[in-house]
């Protein structure tokens, strides 16, 4: 099995990647390769966040590996919080993040929203970068209580409940990472089949 470096301390995306992955390649945390530094993210984009982690592993575990970066970006908020939706109320707290999302929209009438993943894979020291996007709308008050962040406010396209309480087999398929994921795993399959 080919081994691979998922670049994330977040237990939660491993869980969800794992479940992705059924097997075909051995995944691999951070914590496994004994790498426990939390990488900081300082580049203005997902792309340039997701490459910082990327390339950190890569040069200093030398092996193949991937990181990502992913963020609501929410219309009638010019693209907020975008980057900053781990810490959008100012430390990295979902309810508190929520809250304010909450008040920022209540006089809004339009609720858009996507969540965007983009994944960079360094592979034989080469860079690819992978892109997934879930359309939905923020919901008036959260719903549910399963999932990670902001969960329990996004409604995706064609859903009338929240991630949150869609619960985790419903996400994997159609979420934002699940879709960048998947044009990750195409492309390995399609290298190594
Ligand atoms: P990350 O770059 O994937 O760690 O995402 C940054 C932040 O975006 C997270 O801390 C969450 O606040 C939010 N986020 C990303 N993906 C999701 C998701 O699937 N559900 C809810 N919130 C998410």
């Amino acid at each position: 099995m080919k081994k691979l470096v998922f670049a994330t301390n977040n237990k939660h995306k491993i869980e969800e990647v794992s479940a992705m992955l059924s097997g075909k390649f051995e995944l691999l945390s951070m914590k496994d390769i004994h790498c426990d530094i939390d990488i900081a993210e300082t580049a203005d984009t997902f792309e340039g966040n997701a490459l910082i982690k990327a390339k950190y592993i890569y040069e200093n575990f030398n092996c193949d590996c991937f990181a990502d970066d992913s963020g609501l970006e929410v219309e009638a908020l010019d693209g907020k919080p975008g980057i900053y939706s781990a810490r959008y109320a100012g430390n990295h707290d979902s309810d508190a993040n929520m809250n304010k999302l909450l008040a920022e929209l209540k006089e809004k009438t339009n609720r858009n929203a996507q969540f965007r993943t983009v994944i960079a894979l360094i592979l034989d020291g080469e860079t690819h970068i992978f892109e997934g996007i879930i359309k939905g709308t923020i919901a008036q008050k959260k719903l549910g209580s399963g999932g990670f962040g902001y969960d329990p406010i996004f409604i995706p396209e064609g859903y009338q409940q929240s991630f949150a309480q869609l619960g985790i087999d419903v996400k994997n398929n159609i979420s934002h990472r699940a879709r960048a994921m998947e044009k990750l795993f195409k492309f390995l399959h399609s290298k190594f089949s």
